[in-house]
């Protein structure tokens, strides 16, 4: 069975940087997921069309062909203030309104002292995706992981009533 839109596909992959430095990996447990619902980074889905079980391939994601360009100006450094009696750290991640009232997400990119720096890139901005792929299983999905538009993975409901 080949993977195409509507499949339910189980992989396993390494993700890292052009440094090598691991991003992100299935580890032991594969990561499953329904394709052609935009689920997945695009360039990832696209690469994986077509193929079957027990394929392997490897993929270099541009950034523009995944998170973008690094953009230094949606960078700020506002007040500790703004975040009030809240603990704040490098690395946390909020939600703000962005210029088109989207919701954007911000991360705490540096604290210094009183100011803190804020990001509105996303994490893996400016960054080359290297993927390592194999196709563990592709199946049919089944018509509720359908209607939701996402996998159930190991026959368990996600309580969503949509
Ligand atoms: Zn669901």
């Amino acid at each position: 069975m080949n993977i195409s839109t509507d499949k339910a596909i189980t992989i396993n992959y390494t993700l890292k940087d052009d440094e090598g430095n691991t991003i992100d990996e299935s580890k032991d447990s594969s990561f499953i997921y329904l394709h052609g619902h935009n689920n997945i980074i695009p360039g990832l889905e696209n690469a994986l069309n077509d193929k079957c079980k027990g394929d392997t391939f490897e993929l270099v994601l541009k950034p523009e062909d995944a998170y973008g360009e690094y953009n230094p100006a949606i960078t700020q450094v506002i007040k500790r203030d703004a975040f009030g009696d809240e603990k704040i750290e490098v690395g946390m991640q909020f939600h703000a309104q962005g210029d088109d009232d989207q919701p954007v997400m911000i991360t705490i990119s540096e604290i210094n002292g009183d100011d803190i720096t804020i990001d509105g890139n996303p994490p893996l901005a400016g960054v080359t995706l290297n993927y390592a792929v194999e196709v563990m299983d592709v199946r049919e999905a089944t018509e509720e992981e359908l209607s939701h538009g996402h996998i159930h993975a190991h026959g368990e409901s996600c309580g969503d009533s949509h």
